[in-house]
């Protein structure tokens, strides 16, 4: 086995310029990263709501709030807000973080639950301390309800990824990554299959012992030069296109802490505030919406003028068969594609670094880290397509056709499963490092309308005047809590300064 000693990374969109800031932090005592980007070509340019965990990974990469905030134009993010998926005219919260107060062994909406067959008549939502926040407009980082052991805010980012990916560049290079803006016009193979070098249009030879490719959805060379496969979950997820326009924050807007997903009939679209701009876009079926349908839907429902010509993207959902595969390890879009409804593109990255520097091959590739790898990449995929899959298939709406198939369409029996013993019981597992939380799949499901035929009986411990004292002190804390808290704008402006 061959040492690694050169890492080659092609793409520096928000995959490569993550991976090569992670490498570089961690690795480049032991190794050297090369870093080939065409500015030709360009990236995707979009990918601007994200979820908490990339705090954490900001944290790791020294990148703080104050960083994030001052240089990526970024807004607080504290959920998503999905209108009109379970019937039209509906709306509720995935509100990150916990909601009401933990019980051993049953879940706090089993109390609701019980509570609301004594006439109770608050919802869920009420007892979100981020959820009160996102509406009030408010933000402060929180670990705990202030004197409570009650879980604070938990909050995500929108930003402006060319933003991002500067100022990850910025670091990475200080660190010692070599990038070079070129094109790469041919791949070269040695016996055993695996890549040795890129020919770039400017004469260079780049050699290289591992090449991660972060090259977009074109797959350069995973799929283009490896062949390894898609595995194609369009019949799941049918939306294929998106329409993406950035447009100008009217006048007297103030940027809310929490994305917008608003369902229409053949899709849905979202809406990211910035502090400087909206980011808008439609995702559709384009066998049931035609693009041009599509993008004068979308300029008739954004707030402000649009800044820039709107532009299409084609997309597959599903993922590539292998993501590492001989001396190639795919990173970003290039190793799959689940649409952003839940916003987890980029935190599919960090982990697939994550994931590829634990199993950093130093003394040469192994089958078993290899397979390892390519294991928990698809089981995580896998885990988020059935959570994205969820929003589509709980929906009640008779008003297109798009919708009533997206309802009778066959499930995956992980999901089937999921739906079913939730809707029995009212219990939902989340498997050991699974993504989203429970309280993430009781608000979806509860938000678009499934709701449990029971309670767990451990529900019934509280009396209903035991519950309404809970209730009322719960709402009486969050309240206060959100109250105390500065306005969304006013915390970025603290920040910055
Ligand atoms: C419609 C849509 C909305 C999205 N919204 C979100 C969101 O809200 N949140 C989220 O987390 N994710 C979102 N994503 C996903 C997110 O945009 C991507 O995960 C992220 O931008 C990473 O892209 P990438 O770096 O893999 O690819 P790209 O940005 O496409 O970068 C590819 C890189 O490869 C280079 N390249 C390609 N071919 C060559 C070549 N031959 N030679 C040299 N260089 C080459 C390009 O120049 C570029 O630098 C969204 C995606 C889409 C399609």
């Amino acid at each position: 086995m061959a040492e690694i000693q050169k890492v080659v990374i092609l793409g520096g969109g928000t995959a490569g310029w993550l991976s090569a800031s992670l490498m570089a932090k961690l690795l480049t005592k032991r190794i050297q990263i090369t870093l080939i980007e065409s500015s030709h070509i360009g990236t995707v340019g979009v990918g601007e709501a994200t979820i908490p965990p990339i705090i954490a990974f900001n944290n790791a990469l020294g990148i703080d709030e104050k960083t994030m905030v001052q240089r990526t134009s970024a807004t607080i993010k504290l959920g998503i807000e999905f209108e009109n998926w379970g019937q039209y005219g509906d709306k509720y919260m995935h509100a990150f973080g916990n909601i009401g107060k933990a019980f051993p062994f049953c879940d706090f909406h089993h109390i609701l639950h019980a509570a609301k067959e004594h006439g109770d008549t608050s919802s869920l939502w009420d007892y979100s301390l981020n959820y009160q926040a996102a509406k009030a407009g408010r933000f402060a980082p929180l670990k705990t309800i202030p004197n409570t052991q009650l879980t604070g805010t938990e909050h995500a980012y929108h930003f402006d990824a060319s933003l991002y990916a500067q100022l990850l560049r910025e670091r990475a290079e200080q660190m010692g990554v070599m990038r070079i803006d070129a094109q790469v016009s041919k791949v070269e193979r040695a016996e055993n299959g695996d890549v040795r070098a890129l020919l770039l249009d400017n004469g260079e030879r780049v050699e290289g012992h591992l090449f991660v490719d972060c090259s977009g959805l074109r797959a350069l060379l995973i799929e283009q030069t490896l062949g390894v496969g898609f595995e194609d979950w369009s019949h799941w997820l049918p939306c294929d296109s998106a329409v993406a326009v950035q447009s100008e924050l009217p006048s007297d807007y103030e940027p809310v802490p929490y994305t917008r997903s608003i369902a229409h009939d053949s899709g849905w679209q979202w809406q990211i505030p910035l502090q400087h701009r909206m980011g808008n876009g439609l995702v559709y079926c384009s066998r049931f919406m035609s693009d041009e349908d599509a993008k004068e839907k979308l300029l008739n429902n954004i707030p402000g003028t649009p800044l820039n010509e709107p532009r299409i993207i084609k997309f597959k959902t599903g993922q590539r068969r292998k993501q590492w595969q001989n001396n190639v390890v795919a990173i970003g879009l290039s190793s799959g594609f689940l649409e952003p409804l839940e916003s987890t593109s980029i935190h599919l990255i960090q982990t697939a670094i994550i994931r590829l520097i634990k199993h950093f091959p130093y003394k040469g590739i192994c089958a078993s880290s290899v397979h390892s790898f390519n294991e928990q990449f698809s089981r995580e995929m896998t885990q988020i397509r059935d959570f994205i899959i969820l929003h589509y298939c709980l929906n009640q709406r008779a008003d297109s056709d798009f919708w009533r198939h997206c309802r009778n369409m066959e499930l995956p029996e992980s999901l089937a499963h999921k739906i079913a013993l939730f809707s029995d019981t009212g219990a939902v597992f989340r498997h050991q490092d699974e993504l989203f939380t429970e309280v993430a799949w009781q608000q979806v499901m509860l938000g678009q309308n499934c709701r449990p035929a029971q309670h767990h009986p451990l529900a019934e411990q509280l009396s209903q005047s035991q519950r309404e004292e809970l209730f009322g002190s719960l709402r009486t804390l969050i309240n206060n809590t959100v109250a105390q808290m500065p306005t969304h704008a006013d915390y970025l402006t603290r920040v910055k300064n």
